[in-house]
């Protein structure tokens, strides 16, 4: 052991002996524990260095920002950027468990500890491959750090990201939930639209619109889902930004004899949905990671009707985007659902009372879920809606 050089010998992550040639100093840490469900890594909330207590104040990612002395007087500060590269530093931190409550030997040799992994916060990217291969961002980019989202995720395991939001919002929680009737989805976290600037809706399901174009193009699917939108439309003026609204990376787009002309583009989001927005312009491929706030296109002029079209799919299945939508996102949406826009037909009694009990169909609009489980299809028949006679249509679901 050099001079000047530290060895530091962990005990356990609360408690450590740090031998200097200054002699050797004892640093016991205090932590609370989250729920479960929302854990975050266990929070150290204070330390006592031989024998001197120190409180240590953290951001709602576990991170260490200010250090207090006993009587609550600020002895040094830490703030940090995005990715955990040091923004802001006054005074000397006494602990090194720092960004987001990770050991740091940023100031020996560039990297943090995150138990399975070294990360690296000039790089915004871990050191080695995940040797576990998950879904969506982190399986396709196995460097990539907490979902390319290091606003809402730490990963105290080095192995899987874990939400955290500010002040416990739980905006970017997502569970699947066709996978538990508990659950909720959140992948919009930002309406792809500015709420002041929507105009009018389409709303997913049932829509006016659709039964009025399927009626007169003869969709097969009319019968049972009383004329399925397989999306939703957003009215707003010609050169309007569109919004990625969630997190993810570009995937594709058309900007010449599009199947939603103008042009369309593509997200893969970190759950594995395809989100499309069309009749747009887009602005081309997007390198990196997209975020909810990144503008992927202007939505283009259609005449009186300029909208996006805003459509979620996965395994070739449509999913209603209404029930991935954040709380806060949900809410800016329904706000703009107008009555008359949700059509029902007196020959199918209302399978779905509002926009958010609308069913994931296949691409030929068959029913695979509804939000309440799987729909039992009722097969094929001659149905006469509204006066007029189809042939060969689904005849509903029982949910
Ligand atoms: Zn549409």
């Amino acid at each position: 052991m050099g001079v000047g050089t530290n060895t530091t010998y962990f005990v356990s992550s609360h408690y450590e002996i740090v031998e200097s040639y200054t002699g050797t100093q004892v640093n016991k840490y205090y932590g609370v524990y989250p729920e479960p469900s929302r854990r975050a890594g266990s929070q150290r909330i204070a330390m006592r260095t031989n024998g001197t207590l120190n409180f240590l104040l953290g951001d709602h990612l576990g991170s260490t920002s200010l250090t207090t002395d006993a009587t609550g007087t600020v002895v040094s500060e830490l703030r940090y950027k995005a990715w955990g590269e040091t923004r802001y530093a006054s005074g000397t931190t006494s602990t090194k468990y720092q960004y987001t409550g990770q050991y740091s030997y940023a100031a020996d040799f560039g990297l943090h500890f995150y138990n399975a992994r070294w990360y690296d916060s000039s790089l915004s990217r871990f050191a080695q491959a995940d040797s576990i291969i998950p879904a969506g961002i982190q399986g396709l980019d196995r460097y990539a750090y907490t979902n390319n989202a290091p606003i809402n995720y730490v990963d105290p395991s080095g192995h899987t990201s874990v939400c955290v939001g500010p002040n416990a919002d739980p905006e970017c929680f997502r569970p699947d939930p066709w996978q538990s009737s508990s659950s909720t989805n959140y992948m919009f976290t930002w309406l792809p639209v500015d709420a002041e600037n929507i105009q009018w809706i389409q709303p997913y399901g049932n829509s006016v619109e659709a039964w009025n174009i399927a009626s007169y193009n003869g969709h097969n699917y009319c019968g049972y889902a009383q004329c399925l939108h397989a999306g939703i439309d957003l009215g707003a003026a010609a050169g309007t930004p569109v919004y990625a609204g969630v997190y993810g990376t570009w995937w594709g787009s058309c900007s010449k004899d599009c199947s939603y002309p103008p042009g369309w583009v593509t997200i893969l989001t970190i759950d594995g949905y395809i989100v499309r927005y069309g009749h747009i312009k887009p602005v081309g491929a997007i390198k990196g990671p997209i975020t909810p706030d990144t503008i992927i296109g202007y939505i283009a002029d259609q005449g009186g009707n300029s909208h996006v079209h805003v459509e979620v799919s996965k395994n070739g299945k449509y999913y209603n985007p209404t029930v991935l939508m954040s709380p806060k996102v949900r809410g800016q949406y329904l706000n703009h659902v107008v009555e008359n826009d949700f059509h029902e037909i007196p020959e199918y009694p209302s399978l779905w009372d509002s926009p958010l009990d609308q069913p994931i169909i296949d691409s030929h609009g068959n029913p695979v879920w509804s939000i309440l489980g799987i729909c039992k299809d009722k097969g094929k028949g001659d149905v006469t809606i509204e006066g007029v006679k189809y042939e060969d249509r689904h005849l509903g679901v029982d949910c």
